[in-house]
């Protein structure tokens, strides 16, 4: 198979593959593997200095067959059209896999979020709404945060669409400060969810999860809550995680010989997720480079990054004692990686039904912003648990049944909710 480092070609190689599987007819082909609607757009900001600077942004709307369109908008410096058809892409499967009323949607911008100031964001951000505000709305297009977007910022979003709809209107964006029209349980949702996957799957595996170690890529909010949610909720041990330092433009891997406190950590991890090295260090942290922690001595692995981190080159460097990968990031493995992990019979947890947990929970935030009644931390984590173990379960089924590897047996339960949604409306 050829190499490809494109997100939305790599998610359409997906497709193609389980779509053949599927013997799905041309027509229901050509509606999946391209969004229904997309838009792109140029967003003009006043910077503090009084200069304008234009912002190139996007929204992308993969499928609403069973519901609105659902998923987050980032910041990225990197941000293409690419990449947010394949994440668009991949929320449509989430939704479905998870088993949400909601469709597949998602935003970008090319930006680096930290160089701007917090007057320069919020002008950003409601100038963005100021342009897609159209197309989006509780009943169209739900955005959420993503990579370098922020509760806060979903709360300006929220209050700018509130004005120019002219009444409050919180079900446009999930993702919100709790308080400001927010569900508890949100910041956890995503790492939580992972942890509820991947503690299924080791009762599949037999193995037992106080003895397991996990190394984990990345520290942002999935990282995270999936490093606490390992250790406080299975009693597993997390070897490292990692995280881009802005200061060297470089990324580094942090470990320690007992295991990592991940909230030691996130006390010296600064808002854009780079850790102090020096306060790691003092406090018997070991730094080393951004890739080592693929080769860790682990038996779980969690890339909890970006797309693209396990590829043909870094999954030889894998552990032998690997038995489980868990995807917390969107697209974090290349299908070279796909094929390597077939090979040497490693199970993987697909990452649109590992890190379902974030969108299921801002279902749950609509819901409630819907009914304008809040439940309590307990009951959404409760509510998500219920919700990621039958997705789980509905997977691994399928995979069983079928004889199919888990990322293909994902895409067969994801894609045969949609389509059965698209014939029910009749498009089909
Ligand atoms: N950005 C998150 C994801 O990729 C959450 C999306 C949402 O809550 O709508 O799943």
């Amino acid at each position: 198979m050829a190499s490809s480092t494109n997100a939305f070609e790599m998610a359409q190689r997906q497709f193609d593959h389980v779509a053949e599987l599927l013997k799905l007819d041309q027509p229901v082909r050509e509606m999946l593997r391209w969004p229904m609607r997309e838009f792109s757009f140029r967003i003009p900001v006043r910077m503090d200095d009084g200069t304008i600077r234009v912002f190139n942004g996007f929204r992308v709307q993969h499928n609403d067959a069973r519901g609105p369109n659902k998923g987050g908008i980032r910041f990225h410096p990197a941000e293409t059209i690419d990449t947010v058809r394949a994440l668009a892409t991949w929320m449509t499967w989430k939704c479905a896999v998870a088993d949400i009323p909601l469709g597949g949607g998602k935003g970008g911008v090319i930006v680096d979020p930290a160089t701007l100031s917090v007057g320069e964001k919020e002008r950003l951000v409601r100038g963005y709404i100021d342009i897609v505000w159209h197309n989006i709305g509780p009943r169209q297009d739900v955005p959420a945060p993503d990579v370098g977007t922020t509760p806060q910022m979903m709360g300006w979003m929220m209050d700018e669409y509130s004005k120019l709809v002219g009444c409050y209107t919180p079900g446009v964006i999930t993702g919100k400060p709790v308080g400001g029209g927010g569900s508890l349980g949100r910041t956890e949702a995503t790492g939580f969810g992972v942890i509820y996957t991947v503690r299924e799957a080791l009762k599949h595996l037999n193995m037992d999860p106080a003895k397991c170690v996990a190394a984990i890529q990345g520290f942002g909010n999935v990282a995270q809550y999936a490093a606490i949610g390992f250790i406080e909720m299975l009693g597993g041990k997390v070897a490292c995680v990692s995280y881009w330092d802005r200061d060297d433009r470089a990324s580094y891997t942090v470990s320690h010989p007992n295991g990592v406190d991940p909230r030691f950590l996130m006390t010296i991890t600064d808002q854009y997720g780079s850790i102090d090295k020096a306060k790691a260090k003092a406090a018997g942290y070991i730094i080393e480079d951004g890739d080592a922690w693929i080769s860790k001595e682990a038996d779980v692995l969690i890339p909890a990054a970006l797309e693209g981190q396990v590829n043909a080159e870094t999954v030889t460097k894998i552990s032998k004692r690997v038995r489980l990968v868990a995807e917390g990031a969107n697209g974090p493995t290349t299908p070279e990686a796909d094929e390597y992990f077939k090979k040497h019979d490693i199970f993987m947890i697909p990452d649109f039904l590992c890190n379902a947990g974030g969108v299921t929970t801002s279902y749950f935030e609509g819901v409630q912003n819907d009914m304008n009644f809040y439940w309590t931390k307990e009951e959404v984590l409760q509510k998500l648990d219920t919700k990621m173990t039958q997705a789980f379960h509905s997977v691994v089924e399928m995979s069983t049944n079928e004889k199919v590897y888990m990322r293909d047996a994902a895409y067969m339960v994801a894609i045969a909710r949609v389509v059965k949604a698209m014939e029910l409306r009749g498009w089909i």
